[in-house]
């Protein structure tokens, strides 16, 4: 069936063009492997040391900072089990109630390995407080993970703020800015973490790939056991096309990131005008600092999947609480944190709009919600 319109950027983006045409090459001409120590294999290796730096340029690290993955949940996967296992004597994890599932689910698995990990509550905004951080961490604490900007609401959490309390204690400090990278400003120095995870999808990159960054110094042990690629820290042949195709994808959403931004803040303005001249009951959810694009909305006595299937039927394409939980009918584990009432919450979407988009598209949304609604 057609999708006339695609308003589930939080989920995935569409390729950029111009990563599209770079990554070809290294599929179809020059596919060596770059670990291999013979001429065929140089220019892939130096295709993968280029886009390292690419990368690390886009996020004030250096090039030796960055370690390629399959993607964000295995970054946030080493993340936390890299952090829990590298140090016996500090065991405890601090993370968020409204972290994605790579994180919380990663979480759950070192709780029955003996890890004890809280997970902090956040307000009716979805933001973790210093203060509860405060209340929880102790000089046993080895890591505090807590997400930049969350999938299903957008809010962005005072990471630097939260990186000062836990390196207080002498706890690393990682982020999962997935849902940040290529879309806010994200400087790894100026938001004081140790660990970040990221993953190229989410900025108009190819599926399957992402990267750990990981402060110089901080020891973090791999996870992934095999060979000695990626300084031995993760190994596995190395995905050259989907890490040539990251960094472009990367260096062009940073290059037009207040361009695009600001696009799509006023097409977020047009559809929550829109919506209040016609008079829905409805709640928007997150902070009022959050990741452009990302639009929870909560209908009143409405049910969110009837909701997604009707604007389906319509040729729009949204999602429910987050794309990674819409088999799960029950109420998100993140609108239960903020507090949502179960009359607004169960009939949630999320519109994620991105650089593509339009007034038009916007428009269509707004005109589609108050035909179903009203
Ligand atoms: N973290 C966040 C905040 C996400 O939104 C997602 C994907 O939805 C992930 C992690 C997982 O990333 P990936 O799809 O690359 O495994």
């Amino acid at each position: 069936m057609k999708h006339e319109i695609y308003a589930d950027n939080a989920a995935t983006t569409k390729l950029d063009k111009e990563a599209f045409e770079a990554m070809l090459r290294w599929l179809n001409e020059e596919y060596g492997n770059a670990s291999q120590p013979y001429a065929f294999s140089r220019k892939p290796k130096k295709a993968i040391a280029e886009a390292r730096a690419v990368i690390a340029g886009c996020i004030n690290a250096e090039p030796e900072e960055i370690f390629f993955t399959s993607g964000g949940t295995e970054s946030d996967n080493w993340a936390i089990k890299g952090s829990a296992f590298s140090n016996p004597d500090k065991k405890a994890i601090i993370t968020s109630q409204i972290e994605h599932p790579a994180v919380l689910n990663a979480c759950r698995r070192i709780e029955t390995l003996g890890y004890p990990v809280a997970y902090l509550p956040v307000d009716s905004e979805g933001l973790v407080s210093r203060s509860m951080l405060e209340r929880f961490i102790t000089d046993n604490t080895r890591l505090v993970s807590i997400m930049l900007a969350n999938n299903e609401i957008g809010t962005i959490e005072p990471i630097c703020e939260l990186a000062t309390v836990a390196h207080r204690h002498g706890a690393l400090v990682h982020t999962d800015a997935v849902q940040a990278i290529g879309h806010i400003p994200v400087d790894v120095k100026a938001l004081d973490v140790d660990v970040l995870s990221a993953s190229a999808h989410k900025f108009n990159g190819p599926k399957g790939v992402g990267f750990l960054y990981i402060k110089k110094g901080t020891v973090i042990a791999p996870i992934v056991d095999g060979g000695s690629q990626e300084r031995g820290m993760r190994a596995g042949t190395e995905n050259v096309a989907g890490i040539v195709g990251m960094a472009v994808a990367l260096k062009n959403n940073c290059e037009k990131l207040d361009e695009n931004a600001a696009h799509i803040i006023s097409l977020e303005k047009k559809l929550i005008a829109a919506l209040d001249e016609n008079g829905l009951d409805y709640v928007r959810n997150g902070a009022q600092y959050h990741s452009p694009g990302n639009i929870s909305l909560s209908f009143k006595g409405a049910d969110g999947e009837g909701l997604l299937h009707r604007l389906d039927l319509m040729g729009i394409s949204v999602s429910t609480g987050s794309a990674c939980d819409s088999h799960n009918t029950q109420i998100s584990h993140v609108l239960k944190a903020i507090g949502l009432s179960r009359e607004y919450a169960e009939g949630t979407i999320r519109v994620s709009l991105g650089k593509d988009n339009t007034a038009e598209d916007v428009s269509k949304i707004a005109s589609s919600l108050c035909k179903i609604l009203l």
